[in-house]
């Protein structure tokens, strides 16, 4: 079964509509890259996929979104439990910089309403920052504030903070465009090992990026001003060495 699963979303900002009748199955366990060029609908379909899309008070959307088998949207389901079974990292690193690393880490279980003793925050800190690729080289110093990092480690900050609460999802959204090539490798090698207990989503522009870490592919267009669409998805490796659609072709091999 999907871990998500986006039936016919359509979606509007005011009267403008940006989305029309994107359905994806995203599978447990797997990681699934979302390309295509700037403003066809991605961000905006990503955070549709943890009721971010909610925020904007001119937004509104139609389809509906499964999260194992689950209405996401249903009325009795919380916004915040949304939020911790679907976390989110964003293109630019946004740690609450002058809250302490060890703070950072642990600050989504208040948030979402978890309770957790002294000692299990420690537990749960140095496993997150190690799944996230940062305990080494921070665990000697996770009094100092988050916005002290390097931007790479700023990234892998958020990628913990994100997994604290134990999330069935991650959502990225060019999580590396704002990294240098060596944080960008780190990111990809830690996405690799996270796949395997939480399910990926990730936008990205760089389709080496999205050969090397995707399982499953997902082309989005908008052309001339229609809304954003599906033109193909499928497994990585069919989607660059066999696309069915000439315009897939084209992106993939960077004609637009
Ligand atoms: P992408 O991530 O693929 O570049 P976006 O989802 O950011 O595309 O944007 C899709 C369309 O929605 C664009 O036309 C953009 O201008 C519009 N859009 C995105 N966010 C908002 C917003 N908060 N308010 C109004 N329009 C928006
Ligand atoms: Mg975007």
């Amino acid at each position: 079964m999907a871990a998500l699963d986006a039936r016919s979303i359509s979606a509007w900002f005011g009267d403008h509509k940006v989305l029309d009748r994107v359905s994806l199955a995203m599978p447990a366990g797997q990681v699934t890259a979302l390309i295509g060029p700037s403003g066809c609908g991605k961000s905006t379909f990503l955070r549709i996929l943890n009721r971010m899309h909610e925020l904007v008070p001119s937004a509104s959307l139609a389809g509906e979104v499964l999260l194992d088998g689950h209405d996401l949207y249903a009325p009795d389901r919380r916004i915040t439990e949304a939020r911790r079974e679907v976390g989110m990292v964003f293109q630019k690193p946004n740690p609450f910089p002058a809250m302490s690393i060890y703070d950072n880490v642990v600050a989504g279980l208040r948030l979402t309403g978890i309770r957790a003793s002294r000692n299990s925050k420690d537990a749960l800190v140095e496993e997150t920052l190690t799944k996230a690729g940062l305990w080494k080289e921070v665990r000697d110093r996770l009094r100092q504030p988050g916005g002290a990092l390097s931007g790479g480690q700023q990234q892998r900050l958020c990628i913990a903070r994100s997994l604290a609460v134990r999330p069935r999802v991650l959502l990225m959204d060019e999580p590396c465009s704002a990294l240098d090539p060596t944080s960008t490798r780190r990111i990809e090698e830690t996405i690799a090992e996270l796949a395997a207990e939480v399910t990926i989503v990730i936008v990205t522009h760089n389709m080496q990026q999205a050969a090397r870490v995707s399982d499953r592919c997902a082309f989005f267009l908008a052309s001339h001003g229609t809304p954003g669409v599906i033109v193909e998805h499928g497994p990585t490796a069919a989607m660059f060495d066999n696309p069915q659609d000439e315009r897939t072709h084209d992106y993939v091999n960077g004609r637009f």
